[in-house]
């Protein structure tokens, strides 16, 4: 059997016009923004006016450990917004924008797979409507900004060995990670060292997601902090003036984007801040418009759900008071057998045994979802070389921990494939069972949030950090910052700070590294182990094999 590649699948989609999507949703004409036929922003006039209706449920979709390949969240995102639209419900769904620079290194698309996905994928790996460059811009106007103010006096004094605001770009370029800007002479200013990070690691990415207007992006761009002082006191964007012509640049970008499925279904696609620095969640406004708009929305959350759904609970839903009615929680065959013990190469002959090791990792996610007072359901998404007692064997277990798993084919199958999931996904939202509280209060002292999330979702005994890391966590608790959730930024492979320990490790302690303030997105990172926040390129990146074909279509994408 020969299997379609995800491009191919994708440009045989017969896709409708935007305006019938939008239809679909009760989104006038008038309301769209257009981009060609098959994408268009919706306006903020429109969104503005949604404010009274009421919400429809929502629906986190989350994972267990991943596998480096990536478990098919996004895939089941989509594939389950298919399926409850196909059992007749008024559903539709909220994803991450891709990065552009990972596309032409070794990263698959970002757009689901097989036969569910959003489409035009091309476009949504690529440039899209625009928004990453907006982002980019923006902050690199502030960049500018900076240089241009020690420039012409640094009337701010701004100590320009403690910038904190480096430069992005949307493109993995190692070279770039480091930097000494403005060399060459006086016209040029002051050299120092800077460097960049890619676009999805701005700070901006990350307040553009969890802003709910253009007031409250304002605000929060202007919160940002670029630099200190000799006295160590912080200069923000507001000081520097950056904030209003930012908040220009970020207009268009603020409002959000609707495509569609293979199977022609709503997909709002907008905002994509990096899982680890920053919360991985698609933007606020998506969530909450696609909530006034349709009555179940389906929305994933980076990484597995120790960092992803912990994030997308602890930061996203207290943030913008959302509250999940129901987690779908991702499960392969091949992850429950990494998580088990079995190697990367070994993964396609049947281990029902290793498969049972595996599923404590499961096990695990269950009980902590659990723990946020939302119901869980498990979905395994099906792979082909998967075996029926394997599938038995989760089925199983999962039974034992009190949840349900249901077998999804929307890969292979599209709607038709996961139409069992969908019908109890529906009914557990409907039922109303759900009693979301994030898991630990506005007012507890930073460094016993960070335990509260060390000890009560990764199980570990303890948080290390350093005095000084302590002492500059105390500093923020005085100057205001104490009520901000934590970002946590540690590997997804594990519950431990240690990729290699997979399944359900238990007693280990969590080195803290380094820890920063996000003071405008409104969340302290702290960073556990190595965080790249500018990727490189492999030795053979996938870009060598991308190129049109006679009939200009992009060949190589994925
Ligand atoms: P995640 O969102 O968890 O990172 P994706 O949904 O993007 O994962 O899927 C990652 C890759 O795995 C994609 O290339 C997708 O086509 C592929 N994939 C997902 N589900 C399946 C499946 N059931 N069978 C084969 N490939 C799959
Ligand atoms: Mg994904």
């Amino acid at each position: 059997m020969t299997v379609a590649s995800d491009i191919e699948i994708a440009r045989a989609a017969k896709k409708k016009p935007i305006r019938e999507i939008g239809d679909r949703l009760g989104i006038p004409e008038d309301a769209l923004l257009p981009f060609g036929h098959d994408k268009a922003k919706i306006s903020a006039e429109f969104i503005d006016g949604l404010k009274d209706r009421p919400n429809g449920k929502l629906i986190l979709v989350t994972a267990i450990n991943p596998t480096p390949a990536g478990e098919g969240k996004t895939t089941t995102t989509v594939g389950l917004g298919d399926g409850l639209n196909a059992i007749g419900k008024k559903a539709a769904i909220c994803i991450r924008e891709a990065s552009l620079g990972p596309c032409f290194g070794m990263k698959g698309g970002a757009a689901g797979g097989g036969y569910a996905q959003v489409v035009p994928m091309e476009d949504m790996n690529l440039h899209f409507t625009g928004d990453f460059h907006a982002i980019t811009s923006a902050h690199n106007l502030l960049s500018a900004m900076i240089d241009n103010h020690i420039y012409w006096g640094n009337e701010l004094e701004i100590d320009q060995r403690r910038v904190v605001w480096r430069r992005v770009m949307d493109m993995n370029d190692r070279a770039l990670r480091d930097v000494v800007t403005s060399l060459g002479g006086v016209a040029n200013g002051f050299p120092r060292q800077g460097g960049f990070d890619i676009t999805v690691a701005s700070e901006v990415m990350a307040i553009l997601c969890l802003a709910t207007d253009l007031a409250d992006l304002q605000r929060r761009l202007g919160d940002i902090i670029v630099a200190y002082r000799r006295d160590r006191t912080a200069i923000t964007c507001r000081e520097i003036k950056a904030d209003g012509a930012m908040t220009v640049l970020l207009q268009q970008a603020m409002q959000p984007n609707i495509v569609q499925t293979l199977e022609n279904n709503p997909a709002f696609v907008h905002g994509g801040p990096f899982a680890n620095i920053a919360h991985g969640c698609n933007s606020v406004i998506a969530t909450t418009t696609a909530l006034k708009l349709a009555d179940y929305v389906v929305t994933e959350a980076g990484f597995g759900a120790d960092l992803g759904a912990e994030k997308f609970m602890n930061i996203k839903c207290r943030k913008a008071g959302l509250s999940p009615d129901c987690v779908v929680l991702v499960a392969t065959i091949r992850a429950m057998k990494m998580n088990g013990g079995v190697t990367k190469d070994n993964l396609g002959s049947e281990n029902v045994d290793a498969v049972r090791d595996g599923c404590e990792n499961l096990g695990r996610h269950i009980g902590n979802l659990k723990s946020f007072g939302v119901p869980v359901v498990v979905a395994i998404n099906h792979f082909i070389s998967d075996t029926e007692a394997e599938v038995a064997a989760v089925k199983d277990y999962v039974a034992s921990q009190g949840a349900e798993a249901y077998l999804c084919k929307h890969w292979a199958d599209g709607s038709a494939g996961i139409t069992e999931l969908a019908t109890r996904v529906a009914q557990v939202a409907d039922s109303g069972v759900s009693q979301f509280a994030p898991l630990y209060r506005d007012e507890l002292p930073l460094f016993e949030k960070i335990e509260a999330i060390a000890k009560r979702i990764y199980r570990a005994d303890e948080v290390l950090a350093d005095k000084k890391i302590r002492d500059q966590l105390r500093q923020w608790e005085a100057d205001g910052f104490g009520d901000l959730p934590i970002c946590m930024a540690k590997t997804q492979y594990s519950f431990t700070t240690d990729p290699n320990l997979r399944g359900a490790p238990r007693g280990h302690s969590v080195p803290v590294r380094e820890v920063r303030l996000s003071a405008g997105a409104g969340f302290v990172v702290v960073i556990c182990g190595e965080i790249m926040t500018m990727p490189g390129l492999p030795r053979v990146p996938s870009a060598e094999a991308i190129g049109l074909n006679d009939a200009g279509q992009i060949e190589g994408l994925f």
